[in-house]
C-alpha cells in the first residue's frame, strides 16, 4: 500500500465509532437523511434560530442550497425521496470542470476524475457497478479519457452510494482504492447504511489518513479529516487548473446529519462541528476559492457544468470569501444540529 505519504499527525482524528445493527433506511438516502425526529421545544430553542439564522446570513443569495442541512434541527416538511428515486434521476452530461477535473457522475452523487500526468484519480465510485460502468466509464470515454487510466479511487467515507462502484473498478483497471483506517473498520464490521441497490464494500486496500498527500504523476491530493458524517469522512484539497491559472479546490467529504438515530449522534456532530471549524482555517490558510462535493444538491455542480458552456467565467471559482461563508453555513447547520439534538 504504498501511496500516502505520512506527514505529523495533527491531533483530529476520527474517533472510534461501535459498530451498531444495520441500518435500514427507514427515512430513505444514506446520506441526505435519516435525521432525528426533533422535539416541540428544540422547535422552539432561541439557540437552535440563532444558529439557522446565522446559517441564513452566511448563505445569501448564492449558498442557498447548504441551507438544506438546517432541516435536521426542524421539523420536517417533505417526506424524503426513496433511493429508487433519487437514483432513477437522468444523469447530466460528463463534463469538464476545469482542464483537469471532470464530472462523471450521476444526478444524486457525483464521482469526480482528476486527470494527472501518471493517469486518472477518481474522486468517488458511485452507487454501483452498472452506474460505474455507465457513467464513470462511459463518462471518461466521451470526455476522451481512457477509463484503463484510472489508477486510483479515492473514497471520501463508507456509504455505499461513494463506494458502491470501487471493487468493480479496482476489478476492472486494478485501480488502488484508498479510504480513511476508520471508514475501512466500519465496512468490515458492520455497514450503518445498507441498500440492495449498492454494490458490496471493497476489500481494504490503501488506508489514508489526516496529513497524508495522495500523489499521482504530478498531482498530490492532501488528506483532511472531517469526520461525523461518517466516523472516518475524509476531505480533499488539490489544485484544479484553467490554462496557466490554477485555483485551490476542496472536495467536502460528507455532509448531512444522518446520524441522528445513532447513540453516539453528540459526538459525532461535536467531531463534525471540529472538523468544519479546522477546515475554514485550512481553506482560509491554502487560498481555496473552489469548494466541491460529492452531492450536487449541495454544490450545484449539473448546473454549474451547464453554466460553464460559452461562459468566460467559471462559476466554479466562487472565491475564498464565498467558501469561507459555505464552510459556516455548514457550521452554523451542525451548531443549530447539536443545539436541537441537546434540548
Ligand atoms: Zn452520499
Ligand atoms: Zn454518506
Amino acid at each position: 500500500m504504498p501511496f500516502p505519504d505520512r506527514r505529523a499527525r495533527p491531533a483530529l482524528r476520527a474517533e472510534a465509532v461501535a459498530p451498531t445493527r444495520r441500518g435500514l433506511l427507514a427515512l430513505g438516502c444514506a446520506c441526505c437523511l435519516g435525521t432525528l425526529p426533533i422535539s416541540p421545544a428544540a422547535a422552539q430553542s432561541p439557540e437552535v434560530a440563532r444558529h439557522l439564522a446565522a446559517a441564513r446570513a452566511a448563505a445569501g443569495e448564492d449558498l442557498r442550497p447548504w441551507l438544506a442541512l438546517g432541516q435536521a434541527a426542524t421539523p420536517t416538511a417533505a417526506p424524503p425521496l426513496s433511493i429508487e428515486a433519487l437514483m432513477a434521476q437522468p444523469p447530466p452530461p460528463p463534463a469538464k470542470a476545469f482542464d483537469n477535473l471532470a464530472f462523471v457522475g450521476a444526478k444524486w452523487v457525483s464521482a469526480w476524475a482528476l486527470t494527472t500526468s501518471g493517469g486518472v484519480i477518481l474522486l468517488d465510485a458511485l452507487n454501483n457497478e452498472d452506474e460505474a460502468e455507465r457513467l464513470i466509464e462511459g463518462g471518461l470515454r466521451r470526455l476522451d479519457l481512457d477509463p484503463a487510466q484510472v489508477k486510483r479511487v479515492v473514497v471520501t467515507h463508507g456509504h455505499g452510494d461513494h463506494y458502491g462502484g470501487a471493487a468493480w473498478l479496482k476489478q476492472r483497471h486494478g485501480a488502488q482504492v484508498a479510504m480513511s483506517g476508520a471508514d475501512w473498520r466500519m465496512l468490515e464490521t458492520e455497514l450503518e447504511f445498507d441498500v440492495p441497490q449498492w454494490g458490496r464494500p471493497p476489500r481494504r486496500d490503501v488506508v489514508v489518513e489526516d496529513g497524508d498527500t495522495i500523489r499521482l504523476g504530478d498531482t498530490a491530493i492532501e488528506v483532511l479529516m472531517t469526520p461525523g458524517h461518517s466516523p472516518g469522512t475524509i476531505s480533499l484539497l488539490f489544485d484544479v487548473r484553467e490554462g496557466r491559472r490554477a485555483h485551490r479546490a476542496l472536495l467536502w467529504g460528507g455532509t448531512a446529519f444522518n446520524f441522528g438515530r445513532r447513540p453516539d449522534r453528540m459526538q459525532r456532530i461535536e467531531s463534525y462541528i471540529a472538523g468544519t471549524r479546522r477546515a475554514k482555517g485550512v481553506a482560509a490558510r491554502e487560498d481555496v476559492t473552489v469548494l466541491l462535493s460529492n452531492h450536487s444538491g449541495y454544490d450545484e455542480a449539473d448546473k454549474k457544468l451547464q453554466r460553464l458552456q460559452g461562459s468566460t467565467a467559471n462559476p466554479f471559482v466562487i472565491g475564498r470569501e464565498a467558501v469561507q461563508r459555505a464552510l459556516t453555513v455548514i457550521e452554523e447547520c451542525a451548531l443549530a444540529t447539536q443545539a436541537a439534538w441537546s434540548t
